[in-house]
């Protein structure tokens, strides 16, 4: 066996260190790392089978063309590198910059999304870059930057430890966050009350001391009756919010004229008056209250509106940034924070900073000595594909990632890539669903071969190191960006040749930003996220970088928890609490589509199931697609647990087995989003869900679809 190398699971937003090695017989071996703090060498049964997906059945291994013919055949790297170039250049001669994009992934290292957005807004001139982590956290996102002033997460994984009443709303933590879940059930057992608020009645509820299952798009209901009961009940903390916080009244008046007493907010939610006053009553009395939350909260048209209701929450009640309490997003992805850091929404800038603040895109411009800045906001995924169908965005470069699969509307995602001129695919693996529309296949580095790093839900920066060799001619994704961007005539500003160079300039740009003087003199409000002292990191210092959460001061020092001064990132360093208006979801069940459709995981895959179905272990646990049905749904519906069903929609179909697994409650159908058509025809649930969004963060609402179940073949 060599030397075991530390490294970071893939999957979720956990972020757990695992160590990692191969034998002489290339046999490939993980062990929790015992001294990553986000795990204590703990992993899950994913993160435990990761040895199982790393071989190279599948992967595309040569860059390829597709033939006049539809079908593939290799290239060499140059002739497919001028084919992305010149297809690119020919676009934005003849449309300009706002007709090429990108669509890229929370799988990706910080590295490789610094460069592929640097390409796009500071060097194209578009912002056209969107990511898969817009269908998972976006809306949290936007709430913290409403809340706090910038995207951050207050608290840590301790404060898990430490709470006296952990809140999970829309999380199903034991199955999607599984380490973090370990942390919950250790907390419970050393005394900890904890409430779980979701529609579905899930693992997580196994063990919670209370469930609340609100219908699904009432949380705004729920947490503006808990502000107006902790007002009127004189839980808050006057100091704190007389000192650091604006807006109050307003957000007060709101909830006091959706919620103006607890059994109007017990019926609008669909929950026992005394259960609600049970959870009203904890939350009341519990000074260290930790609320985690997480897809069931962001995937709605009102996602921001609910994050921002529960923040008001522990606004008023000065719990934030404290040991043991805080409002907390867990993030799906391995490295959803980590994009963000540098900009990887169609929204945002390198280092926090916003595209549409022309004071943080001069700031940029010339950190970067940028020859053309995007002006102006991009599109977001689902309005993305919407351009691309429409002929507005004429060349597309998508980066590991599946949204034939993933995205709302997802037979309109197929029919865009169908109708584009000139579309280019980065991935590990040769067929996805989405691949097989590529003009231009270009191999990419997977877990394993991969050196770089990410950032975890509580601000951790960990790296990934490589163990195994790259396979065939696969390279990484920041150097084939560098290697078009020179073709496209950018030299300079794209000369790495290493993942620290990247880190070191991504981190020097968190430092210049905070330095940088507005045209007026006045300095630019300063950004949380700082890197300090990793704006010098050495290759050295780089290679043995040991996971630290920002900011980070000069002395190389990571910070467990922000914001506890009190001092916000607005320009006058207060917090806003934020009026939300409880509304509910855009589309209502019917005669027609009388059932509502979620969607969410299951415990042992990952996304479109790329890696996790390589392991007969992880797909043991569920070996194919289902529809959890109420039994009275399904004798309604004409269908019988075991058999196939049709779900259909407004907008598509799919076809799976029912099952009545005892989760979901009458009227609610749940089916789990990993299968594809590579499994077998009919078999994404992305094609049954609808394309609405949340307006602010522009998350899609994949937890509420109006459908029908129908017997399959139909009779
Ligand atoms: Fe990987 Fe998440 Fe499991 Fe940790 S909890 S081992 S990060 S999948």
């Amino acid at each position: 066996m060599s030397a075991r190398v530390a490294t970071t699971c893939p999957y979720c937003g956990v972020g757990c260190g695992v160590l990692a090695g191969v034998d002489a017989l290339g046999t490939v071996s993980v062990a929790g790392d015992p001294s990553h703090g986000s795990n204590h060498g703990r992993l899950c049964v994913k993160g435990a089978a990761l040895a199982e997906t790393v071989d190279l059945q599948g992967r595309l291994l040569h860059p390829k063309l597709r033939g006049p013919d539809g079908a593939f055949f290799r290239t060499g790297w140059d002739d497919a590198l001028d084919r992305v170039a010149d297809g690119f250049r020919r676009v934005i001669e003849q449309h300009g910059p706002d007709a090429v994009a990108f669509y890229v992934s929370g799988q990706l290292l910080t590295e490789d999304y610094y460069v592929v957005n640097k390409l796009a807004k500071g060097y194209l001139g578009t912002a056209n870059i969107d990511t898969n982590s817009r269908l998972c956290m976006s809306s949290a996102v936007a709430g913290h930057k409403r809340a706090f002033g910038e995207d951050l997460v207050p608290g840590c994984y301790e404060d898990i430890d430490r709470a006296e009443l952990i809140v999970l709303v829309g999380s199903n933590t034991a199955w999607c966050h599984p380490v973090v879940f370990q942390r919950i059930a250790a907390a419970k057992e050393a005394g900890a009350r904890v409430v779980v608020i979701d529609p579905r009645f899930t693992a997580t509820c196994e063990s919670a001391d209370l469930h609340l299952p609100v219908k699904p798009g009432t949380d705004v209901w729920l947490f503006n009756g808990l502000l107006s009961f902790l007002f009127q009940h004189g839980v808050m903390d006057a100091s704190f919010v007389d000192a650091h916080t604006l807006g109050l009244a307003q957000a007060l008046a709101a909830a006091e004229n959706d919620a103006p007493e607890p059994a109007v907010v017990a019926k609008a939610c669909g929950v026992q008056l005394s259960d609600l006053l049970a959870f009203y009553r904890l939350f009341a009395r519990c000074e260290k209250t930790v609320t985690l939350f997480s897809q069931g909260v962001n995937q709605s048209s009102s996602g921001t509106d609910k994050v921002n209701s529960l923040i008001n929450c522990h606004l008023l009640t000065g719990r934030i940034g404290k040991p043991g309490a805080g409002p907390f997003s867990i993030t799906g992805q391995p490295n959803a924070m980590g994009g963000r850091e540098v900009g990887g929404l169609a929204n945002m800038l390198a280092a926090h900073m916003e595209l549409h603040d022309p004071v943080h895109r001069d700031i940029v411009q010339s950190f970067w000595a940028s020859p053309r800045m995007a002006s102006q906001p991009g599109l977001k995924a689902v309005a993305l594909f919407d351009a691309v169908l429409e002929g507005e965005v004429k060349a597309l470069w998508i980066m590991g990632t599946n949204p034939v699969v993933s995205l709302p509307d997802a037979d309109r995602v197929k029919r865009a890539l169908n109708a584009c001129e000139f579309v280019v695919c980065s991935d590990i693996i040769e067929r996805t669903d989405t691949n097989v529309h590529a003009h231009v296949l270009l191999p990419a580095l997977g877990w394993g071969e991969k050196d770089g790093t990410v950032t975890s839900s509580e601000r951790r920066i960990s790296r990934q190191r490589p163990f195994l060799p790259a396979p065939g001619e696969a390279r990484a994704d920041w150097r084939i960006v560098c290697d078009v961007a020179k073709r496209l005539g950018f030299v300079e500003g794209f000369e790495f040749e290493t993942p620290q160079q990247i880190f070191v300039e991504h981190a020097r740009l968190t430092s210049f930003r905070n330095h940088e003087a507005c045209d007026d003199g006045l300095p630019a409000a300063p950004r949380v996220l700082n890197l300090g002292s990793m704006s010098a990191l050495t290759p050295q210092g780089y290679a043995n970088l040991a996971p630290v959460q920002w900011p980070v001061n000069e002395h190389g020092e990571g910070t467990q928890r922000v914001l506890s001064d009190g001092r916000f990132a607005h320009p006058d360093g207060r917090a806003r609490f934020v009026a939300t208006k409880a509304r509910a979801p855009v589309h209502a069940p019917d005669a027609e589509f009388p059932l509502v459709l979620n969607t969410g995981r299951v415990r042992d895959h990952w996304h479109t199931m790329t890696r996790t179905g390589k392991s007969p272990r992880l797909a043991g646990h569920i070996s194919e697609p289902y529809i959890d049905m109420h039994p009275h749904d399904a004798l309604r519906s004409g269908v019988r647990e075991g058999e196939l069903a049709r779900v259909q929609s407004r907008w598509g179909a799919m076809v799976a087995r029912v099952r009545h697994g005892g989760d979901v409650l009458a009227g609610h159908v749940f089916v789990p989003i990993h299968w594809n058509d590579q499994f077998a025809s009919d078999a994404r649930v992305g094609g049954v869900v609808n394309p609405v969004v949340d307006p602010v963060s522009g998350e899609p609402e994949f937890k509420h679809t109006p459908v029908r179940i129908e017997p399959f073949p139909v009779r």
